[in-house]
């Protein structure tokens, strides 16, 4: 196997006054999570961390204005494209159901597809993702990268967000959105004052997982319900490019139907 060496590991784009999105261009399209940093007046905030392939705090460090300032990691849920390096940060926080998890990750840990149980890959075909090659990399982070060194690094949490529960930046408060259905702990998190919410996997505008270790279709269903009552005007999801109320509507409505006989 011969794999280029990348460029750029990661790659920014800021989407807002104080929000970047954080990606991992050469993980596979299906691993490669939305990481969004959040700058705020008192503390900052990076929700998700990637595969952790190499170290991210460093990189992390160089977007923000204020490295030195206090920052907050929240990860939305365990899977390995959302906590791989929440072990470079001092303040974690995760849903309780997935607290065991994020200390102790038990699923997928290897970069490689012959690793992948098999319902897993045929569940991400069905779902509409293209098919994954060798490795779920598609490009060495620097020159004599060993894939098979990768390992997936949990960290207990240093406090909880349970539904309801606020993270406070100063100029930007997050509602705890609990959002299960593609895993038990999943959490969003909502500015009421902008309609912005932070969804991870509950949704996205991508080919949705559903079927698997931890996802229940009856939490997914509910989970639609909670969103369509929220005053939600911007969704950044878990994967994929952010859309609006309108699209978010439109991925229930696609969803919703499939569930009825489930
Ligand atoms: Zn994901
Ligand atoms: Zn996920």
């Amino acid at each position: 196997m011969t794999l280029p060496v990348a460029d750029n590991w990661f790659e920014a784009k800021k989407i807002d006054a104080d929000t970047t999105l954080i990606i991992e261009p050469h993980i596979h399209v299906l691993e490669q999570a939305n990481m969004f940093l959040v700058e705020g007046s008192e503390r900052d905030m990076i929700l998700d961390t990637g595969m952790g392939v190499i170290p991210f705090k460093p990189y992390l460090n160089t977007l923000r204005k204020d490295p030195g300032k206090e920052i907050i990691c929240v990860s939305s849920h365990t899977h390995i494209d959302h906590i791989g390096a929440v072990h470079e940060f001092d303040i974690r926080l995760v849903h309780p159901a997935e607290a065991d998890e994020m200390a102790n990750p038990s699923g997928l840990n290897s970069l490689f597809r012959r690793d992948m149980p098999e319902a897993l890959l045929a569940t991400f075909q069905a779902s509409g993702y293209p098919p994954i090659g060798e490795t779920l990399i598609e490009a060495l982070p620097f020159e004599g990268y060993d894939p098979e060194s990768y390992r997936l690094v949990g960290a207990p949490a240093t406090g909880l967000l349970n539904h309801g529960d606020t993270v406070d930046l100063g100029n930007h408060l997050y509602e705890v959105l609990h959002l299960p259905g593609h895993s038990p702990g999943g959490i969003g998190l909502f500015e009421r004052a902008t309609g912005t919410l932070f969804a991870a996997d509950a949704i996205y505008d991508g080919p949705l997982i559903y079927e698997g270790p931890g996802m229940s279709v009856a939490d997914y269903r509910k989970t639609f319900d909670l969103l369509k009552a929220m005053p939600v005007t911007i969704v950044h999801g878990g994967h994929d490019p952010s859309f609006d109320r309108g699209r978010m509507l439109e991925i229930i409505a696609h969803y919703e139907p499939l569930w009825e006989a489930v």
